[in-house]
């Protein structure tokens, strides 16, 4: 690979953190520095291979044509096709999705999965879109983005205001644009597609009983009983519900959640398919649910609890916050949602976190399993795909606790070396073309 690692020491630019493209990169470097990196690599994974930008015209219901920007960012492919999600929010924007797809280039790696990472989606609202325009905004999206995703390149998933339905859209019109001969080879272009059409049994449920496992994992670990111990959630969409599903089976309490309109408390525990319900006929949202106070946004995370999980958006625990949570643990849902400066007053409280590309790996590995199933013909029922992701996942677990033990590290840059070195070993192994 050229200069040797004594050569070259690593220089790294410290910057004032902004958004999360800052906060990924301050995560990489800071382990790339502990496994001492080689530098043609650190500058390789410093940026994304490639940055699709696309602007695609969508007919309105009344008549009118607007014009949406949608994007796809493909970090890194060294350990095989990209892979990451799509959202549709307001903040997708080049950098979000540059960080995003850099996570996801992470956890592959760290999960053991031959894929490198990507992400992307559309900057909209999609509450303000009736469903048959989310349609024609999806298929138009799918048609723009033309070969730079496929089955064996690039492959989509569902991530924020996303789901199984859009995946169907995608896979339908992506298939609909091939030859005839060559369309059901190509049904695995997306991951997370509903029951019936290609998708995986259990596929809904993966990240949340992931986010459920680690903490479970993490729990027998410290001897701690699940059963009796509060939690609360940011987010009640699909990750938030599900973790919350097997927390409580095991005993646990939900005591506060937070969504997009506010965030609700009961010390005495929520009910959580209760609320699944209520939030599902309530146009998506948990506010005014009965019998409990309603808490403000700036004191959602100092609600009394012992495990905290953000399952929403990015940079949701900063330093305004991170000196009231209450929660010993923190299981990240969601994708980047402790910027550094807030992990670093967690870490001196002694608060663990169990990082993200760990925690909410379970959803990608799902999309593993439903990929090789597309591929191969085959179909898998639920409790064999739930038995074979606890299994991979502890295998994952046990790794990043061993090394962050005996490295003395925490355990996000316990899961950052060990991806990293994953990756590293590919180049050393293959050079760099030419
Ligand atoms: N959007 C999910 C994530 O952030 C799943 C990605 C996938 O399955 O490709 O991990």
């Amino acid at each position: 690979m050229g200069n040797s690692k004594k050569d070259l020491k690593p220089k790294v630019k410290k910057v004032p953190l902004k958004g999360m493209m800052d906060n990924v990169m301050e995560q990489f470097n800071s382990a790339a520095n502990h496994i001492n990196l080689h530098p043609n690599i650190r500058k390789i994974l410093s940026i994304t291979n490639n940055e699709i930008l696309v602007n695609f015209p969508v007919k309105m219901d009344n008549g009118d044509v607007e014009v949406f920007t949608g994007y796809r960012v493909q970090h890194n492919g060294a350990l095989g096709p990209y892979k990451g999600g799509l959202r549709y929010h307001a903040t997708v924007d080049l950098d979000a999705a540059r960080a995003l797809a850099m996570w996801m280039t992470w956890k592959t790696s760290l999960a053991g999965l031959p894929y490198g990472g990507a992400k992307g989606g559309i900057k909209i609202d999609p509450a303000l879109y009736s469903e048959s325009e989310l349609e024609r905004i999806t298929r138009r999206f799918t048609y723009a983005l033309a070969d730079n995703i496929g089955p064996e390149h690039d492959i989509p998933a569902p991530d924020v205001n996303t789901n199984s339905q859009t995946m169907a859209w995608i896979a339908d019109t992506y298939m609909s644009s091939r030859p005839p001969a060559q369309r059901s080879a190509n049904q695995h272009v997306v991951t997370g597609k509903p029951d019936g059409s290609g998708g995986l049994e259990g596929r809904d449920r993966a990240t949340g009983f992931g986010v459920y496992l680690t903490i479970k994992f993490w729990a027998d670990n410290n001897d701690m009983d699940l059963n009796g111990k509060k939690f609360i959630v940011q987010g009640f969409g699909n990750v938030g519900y599900w973790a919350s599903h097997f927390l409580e089976k095991d005993g646990a309490k939900l005591v506060g959640v937070q969504d997009a309109q506010g965030g609700i408390e009961n010390q005495d525990g929520l009910n959580v398919e209760a609320l699944f319900k209520y939030n599902h006929e309530n146009k998506g949202t948990i506010i005014n649910y009965p019998d409990c106070s309603p808490v403000e946004k700036s004191e959602f995370f100092a609600i009394d609890c012992d495990i905290c999980i953000p399952a929403a958006l990015g940079n949701q625990i900063t330093k305004k916050n991170a000196s009231k949570i209450k929660a010993k643990l923190i299981a990240e849902g969601a994708n980047g949602p402790t910027n550094v400066e807030g992990e670093n007053i967690l870490l001196e409280r002694g608060i663990v976190i169990i990082p993200d590309i760990l925690c909410n790996s379970g959803g990608v590995i799902g999309s593993y399993y439903e990929w090789l199933q597309n591929r191969s013909g085959e179909i898998w029922h639920l409790e064999e795909v739930l038995d074979k992701l606890r299994k991979k996942l502890k295998v994952s677990f046990d790794k990043v606790h061993d090394y962050s033990e005996s490295e003395g590290v925490d355990m996000r840059t316990a899961a950052f070396c060990i991806a990293i070195k994953r990756i590293e070993k590919a180049y050393i192994q293959r050079g760099i073309f030419p």
